[in-house]
């Protein structure tokens, strides 16, 4: 399970719509507590792909490595990635898949002609397929 509050649910979604017709893409940092990642902050960073925005995403590799930094003396763990499917389902694609790292958690927010949000989490199992995660939403 990945625990969000609704305020960071919003900031996401939120970034999801800024970004559209584009992929957004941003970071996860929080802590791990037996099987679930509670969310702490939410890094939105840059989408670096020139040629597909609309469908892949690129982190600034500079970017990630200052957040990383950044989690790191906060105490935290990179828990997770989320971006967003501009008029596309909630759900990873096949690339997704093949860049996705089997420790984190993965969000992704659907968003039809940027407005209609959707949103859904995924982790790899051991076989490296995606399995859907619960998303709860917490009070502060
Ligand atoms: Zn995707």
């Amino acid at each position: 399970m990945i625990v969000l509050t609704q305020e960071q649910k919003t900031a996401i979604e939120r970034e999801a719509r800024q970004h559209y017709p584009n992929e957004c893409c941003g970071i996860l940092a929080g802590h791990i507590q037996g099987r679930d990642k509670c969310i702490q902050d939410i890094y939105p960073v840059s989408n670096i792909n020139q040629e597909r925005s609309v469908d892949r995403y690129n982190i600034d590799p500079k970017e990630f490595l200052a957040v990383s930094k950044r989690i790191e003396s906060l105490g935290q763990s990179l828990v997770g990635i989320y971006h967003s499917h501009p008029d596309h389902p909630d759900r990873p694609s096949e690339f997704d898949r093949g860049h996705a790292w089997e420790v984190y958690s993965y969000i992704i927010v659907g968003i039809e002609q940027g407005k209609k949000v959707s949103m859904r989490s995924f982790a790899l199992d051991p076989n490296r397929q995606f399995q859907e995660e619960e998303i709860k939403i917490v009070k502060p």
